[in-house]
């Protein structure tokens, strides 16, 4: 048994308990008890006089297989190689925090089989959910990540390569509603799949029980997305007036921004290949714009980092952060529940974690002062717990 003893929590993150302050008992991987503080004596007990203890940080978007240098010479390393560097990357978001990450987009499906081992315990990662292959029609510029798409054009070739991803064992599907920023000579507002590809790829992916998600940066492509009930929509760089009344109003589908990625282009422009800087430099503005206003109106979202796009992006969770609360001025709180329950929640996977409630995993983050307060705190990292037990690496 392990006590976090007299922890500082905070009350939106708790679930069936109220107050500042807990004492939290940890034991078989699991949340056993929530009390008074000060109150409980016996076991291991950890003092976390001054330390606020918060679910652990879930990432919905990332690549594990991507380190965020030359792409061209990433795409030709061995599979063995690339899991054991994702591992590595997969570490470093741990450190910091994150005990759960969604990887949406891998070369020849090593992240898969990487959250199998992750799973059946062999490797000390976050849990992963993986997409595998992205499922792409032929669209510019899909050359350029090597073996990451899996290219498919007609409703029934979208259902054979659902089916495919499903028989890899992939948990999520991941699909391309818009050109990619990343994609050389691809257009990011612009629509590149049919609606009837969409809905043929739905209908397909609720038969074999598995949730969808599409890259889209523009309105057209989300609005689409909404009407078909994609669950999580990726990036939502470009929207308009309408697609906000939409996300408003529906219960199904949500948005993971993930507004690193074109601030990381701008900010780290040298040796960023031209594409990258060029039309990220084009929607940005529009992206912060997007994001205030949904802030402002108080439609859920999520929380996407898009780490493994820039050098140094895994583990660097707190450039999301600042982005979301300086640029859009969203509240540290606000951002904290963006990462924490409302991840869950839009994943899927709220009845075991993104809240601190008894018989939840225990997967905990704690910092030294108040990131509820003071977003530069989850910088401060003072342990993290995963599956009850104290990360170490
Ligand atoms: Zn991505």
């Amino acid at each position: 048994m392990m006590v976090l003893r007299n922890a500082r929590v905070v009350p939106e993150l708790m679930e069936g308990y109220e107050g500042t302050h807990a004492d939290i008992v940890i034991e078989d991987g699991l949340i056993q008890e929530i009390r008074e503080p000060k109150t409980v004596s016996g076991g291991e007990i950890l003092d976390m006089t001054d330390r606020t203890v918060i679910p652990g940080l879930i990432d919905a978007h990332l690549h594990l297989d991507l380190k965020g240098t030359n792409v061209f010479e990433e795409n030709v390393q061995p599979d063995a190689y690339r899991a054991m560097t994702a591992m590595k990357l997969a570490q470093d978001n741990l450190k910091m925090g994150y005990t759960t990450i969604r990887d949406l987009g891998d070369r020849n499906n090593i992240i898969v089989d990487f959250a199998r081992a992750v799973r059946e315990g062999y490797v000390t990662s976050p849990d992963v959910l993986a997409s595998g292959k992205i499922i792409s029609p032929t669209e510019l510029g899909n050359e350029f990540f090597g073996d990451m798409y899996l290219e498919a054009d007609s409703p029934d070739e979208f259902r054979k390569a659902v089916r495919k991803q499903y028989q890899k064992g992939a948990n999520w599907i991941k699909v391309m509603g818009t050109g990619a920023v990343m994609n050389p000579g691809a257009e990011p507002g612009q629509v590149i799949l049919e609606e009837e590809e969409l809905k043929a790829i739905c209908d397909m992916a609720r038969f074999v029980n598995l949730p969808v998600s599409v890259h889209c940066h523009g309105s057209e492509g989300i609005k689409m997305c909404i009407r078909n009930g994609v669950r999580t929509i990726e990036h939502s760089s470009i929207m308009d007036d309408e697609c906000l009344r939409m996300y408003k109003s529906t219960a199904r589908s949500f948005m993971i921004p993930t507004l690193s990625a074109p601030h990381a282009f701008l900010e780290m422009s040298e040796g960023m290949p031209k594409h990258y800087v060029d039309k990220a430099a084009r929607i940005v503005r529009i992206l912060d714009e997007g994001m205030r206003e949904a802030y402002r109106q108080g439609i859920k979202m999520g929380w996407g980092t898009d780490a493994g796009v820039y050098e140094g992006s895994h583990g660097n969770g707190i450039y999301e952060f600042r982005l979301r609360v300086n640029e859009c001025g969203m509240s540290p709180k606000d951002t904290i529940i963006q990462a924490t329950k409302n991840n869950a929640e839009i994943l899927y996977i709220d009845d075991v974690v993104g809240t601190i409630r008894e018989g939840k995993k225990a997967n905990l983050a704690i910092y030294n002062g108040n990131p509820d307060e003071n977003i530069e705190i989850l910088n401060d990292v003072a342990l993290v717990i995963k599956d009850g037990k104290k990360v170490t690496i």
